[in-house]
C-alpha cells in the first residue's frame, strides 16, 4: 500500500506521522472518503470541494490547487493493483506542542494523508436483501455538516447497533429522524421521498445529492423536511446512502428489543429505481 503524505507518495510503513499531530491529539481535522470504479473515481469534484469547506469551517486554511489534489489522488490510485476501491483522506490542522489554542502558532502546516483501500465489490446483497437499522438517540454535536475526523460519536451509536446485530444506528433529535452513524436516510411515502434537511444536523452526503439529482430526473416528488420515528416506521420504504455502503434498503427497525418492518419488509419499487439508475450512473463514469 502507497500513502500520500502531503506531495509525497510513500510506503505504508515509512508513512509516519508526528505524535503531537492534532489529528491525533485533538480529532482537530477533517477527512472524506471516495469511491472508485474501474479505476475512476465516482464525483471526485463534488467531494474536494466538501474537502475544502469542511477545512473552511473549521479555518484549516486549504491552500491546494483541487486540480493538483486530483492528480496526486489519481497518481495514487494508479499505484494499487487492483481496480475498485475507495480512498481515505484526512488533513490535520498540523503539528504542534499540544494546546487547544493553536492561533499563535506561526509555523502551523495542514497535514494531508491519503491512502486506498480494495473494495472490490459493491454490497450487492445487502441492495437486494436491506438491512436492519437500530433506532437510537443522536448523541453527535451540533457541527454534523462537517466531516470531522471526530467520529466519538458515530462510533458508539454504530458499535450499539452491530451488539444489536444490526448493520447500522439510524439517528434521531427528540423523535425527529437525522441520519445514520455514517449515512444519510430516506423514506418514501405515498412515492415522496423524505430526507431531512442539509443543516447543521446532517452531513450533507454526496451519495444523497446523486439520489435527489436521479429522484428530479425520474420526476419523483422529493421533500427536504425533517420526519418523526412514527414517519419512519409508516414508510412504504426506506434506505441510507452513503458512497462506500452505497443505496440500501432499510427493511426493519429495531427500538429497544422490538422489530417493525417498514413496509412490505423487502426492498421497495422505488428503492430500487433509484439502485438501478445509480448503477446507470457508475457504468457511465468517464476514464481518467
Ligand atoms: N452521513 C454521515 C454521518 C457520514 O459519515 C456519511 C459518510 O460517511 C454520510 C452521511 C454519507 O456521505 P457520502 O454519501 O458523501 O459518502
Amino acid at each position: 500500500t502507497k500513502v500520500l503524505l502531503n506531495n509525497r507518495i510513500v510506503d505504508l510503513k515509512s508513512a509516519n506521522v508526528n505524535i503531537l499531530d492534532r489529528g491525533y491529539q485533538f480529532g482537530d481535522g477533517v477527512y472524506e472518503v471516495i469511491r472508485f470504479f474501474n479505476k475512476s473515481y465516482f464525483e471526485l469534484d463534488a467531494h474536494l470541494i466538501r474537502l475544502k469547506e469542511s477545512c473552511e469551517k473549521i479555518l484549516i486554511p486549504f491552500k491546494m490547487h483541487l486540480k493538483k489534489l486530483e492528480s496526486d489522488l489519481v497518481y495514487l490510485m494508479n499505484t494499487c493493483d487492483y481496480d475498485n476501491g475507495y480512498v481515505y483522506i484526512q488533513i490535520s490542522r498540523g503539528v504542534m506542542n499540544r494546546n487547544h489554542i493553536y492561533q499563535d502558532e506561526v509555523n502551523l502546516k495542514p497535514q494531508l494523508v491519503a491512502y486506498t483501500v480494495r473494495e472490490d465489490h459493491r454490497p450487492l446483497q445487502q441492495m437486494e436483501k436491506g438491512i436492519t437499522a437500530y433506532l437510537t438517540n443522536d448523541i453527535r454535536w451540533l457541527r454534523c455538516d462537517i466531516k470531522s475526523l471526530n467520529l466519538l460519536g458515530s462510533v458508539l451509536v454504530k458499535n450499539e447497533a452491530y451488539a444489536k446485530g444490526a448493520k447500522e444506528a439510524i439517528l434521531h433529535r427528540d423523535g425527529i429522524i437525522t441520519e445514520g452513524s455514517a449515512t444519510n436516510v430516506f423514506i418514501v411515502k405515498s412515492s415522496t421521498l423524505f430526507t431531512h434537511p442539509a443543516n447543521h444536523l446532517i452531513l450533507n452526503g454526496i451519495t444523497r445529492k446523486v439520489v435527489l439529482e436521479i429522484a428530479k430526473k425520474e420526476k419523483l416528488e422529493v421533500k427536504e423536511i425533517p420526519f418523526s420515528i412514527d414517519e419512519l416506521l409508516n414508510a412504504d420504504e426506506a434506505f441510507t446512502t452513503a458512497s462506500v455502503s452505497d443505496i440500501l434498503p432499510v427493511t426493519s427497525v429495531l427500538i429497544d428489543e422490538k422489530s417493525y418492518s417498514i413496509g412490505l419488509g423487502k426492498r421497495g419499487e422505488i428503492t430500487k429505481r433509484i439502485q438501478d439508475s445509480y448503477t446507470n450512473l457508475i457504468d457511465k463514469i468517464p476514464q481518467d
